[in-house]
């Protein structure tokens, strides 16, 4: 017996129905995601957008890169972040970590990041020295060209000019008040000049010590005291070894060494060492040309050791290698 109301089930206009259905959540779900992802896309757009963003790291692997970095593409719009400051917690990328050090004292000329970079090349100015006088709130990079350099650090402004292999240190004009304090007035004084490629970064250090408050001591003194008689004041008080370990025979020392010369002095002591290759130092730059070592000697032979230190720091003295000096204090 057959119902009434029975039809025969038209078997292939359901399944035309079905498939129908499936396709249309199938749409839906795929516009979702894309409208989630444009989402995410426009939000990198804008943080990107924002020049005050000089940094960019991924959510998930928090490595911070330069914003111009190559590898930046490499992170998902969904895990891409940018920061206006610097994070020292996080880990730089070794690809751009130069480029992050001079954009971190940038104030709005973010289109001339390639001429700073070849400009502290060009005076052999590494990545420890940048790091020093960039990594502060008070250093402005202010303007650059290709020899040359406008830099704020503290209130006082320094224009850096390359001519002939010679750097020309100015320094900005002022007018003295009778409290001591000063007015500055426009243009540049020339401050200093260096004859050496070698001398350059010490340029740096004098922009860096330079401090109104010490110029006008000395200058009240009977004579001016200038950086390099600073520094060799400094000289005189620095070692360039560390006592680390002692045992019942023997000492044991990590010393600075400058351009690998440190073997031939402490060779020509004539005594027994062993030296361990070299140690990792964080103060220690890849482009430096010092580095550090581990040293072994039999306690009769610490002061003939301390004797071969001390020619070796003489001797990057006399080459007026003051970085050396300057790392010294460090160790
Ligand atoms: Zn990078």
């Amino acid at each position: 017996m057959v119902p009434r109301n029975y039809h025969p089930l038209n078997t292939r206009k359901i399944m035309y129905k079905l498939q129908k259905s499936k396709m249309n959540t199938e749409n839906d779900s795929s516009a979702k995601t894309s409208q989630i992802f444009s989402d995410y896309y426009r939000r990198r757009q804008s943080l990107m957008d924002n020049p005050h963003n000089k940094f960019a790291f991924s959510r998930e692997k928090r490595i911070i890169h330069d914003r111009e970095c190559h590898l930046v593409k490499r992170i998902p719009d969904e895990q891409f972040e940018m920061l206006t400051e610097f994070d020292e917690e996080m880990a730089p990328c070794s690809a751009c970590y130069r480029r992050m050090l001079i954009r971190s004292a940038f104030v709005n000329q973010h289109r001339k990041i390639g001429l700073y970079v070849k400009f502290f090349d060009k005076i052999g100015c590494g990545n420890r020295k940048l790091k020093k006088l960039l990594f502060k709130t008070d250093t402005q990079l202010i303007d650059v060209g290709i020899d040359d350099l406008t830099i704020k650090v503290n209130e006082d402004t320094w224009f850096l000019q390359i001519c002939n292999d010679v750097l020309d240190l100015y320094h900005n004009n002022y007018s003295v008040n009778d409290d001591f304090t000063r007015t500055f007035t426009s243009g540049y004084h020339l401050q200093n000049v260096y004859k050496n490629p070698k001398y350059f970064s010490c340029a740096i250090s004098e922009i860096m010590t330079y401090s109104w408050n010490v110029h006008m001591q000395n200058s009240k003194g009977s004579a001016g005291v200038t950086y390099f008689e600073e520094l060799k004041s400094k000289f005189n008080t620095v070692n360039n070894y560390k006592q680390v370990k002692e045992s019942q025979y023997h000492a044991t020392f990590h010393f600075l060494d400058y351009n690998y010369q440190a073997i031939q002095f402490i060779a020509a002591e004539d005594i027994i060492f062993n030296i361990r290759g070299q140690l990792d130092c964080d103060f220690i730059g890849r482009d430096e040309p010092y580095s550090l070592f581990q040293c072994r000697v039999k306690k009769s032979d610490v002061p003939a050791f301390k004797h071969a230190m001390k020619l070796l720091k003489d001797r990057a003295y006399s080459a007026k290698e003051y970085e050396y000096i300057e790392a010294c204090q460090l160790l």
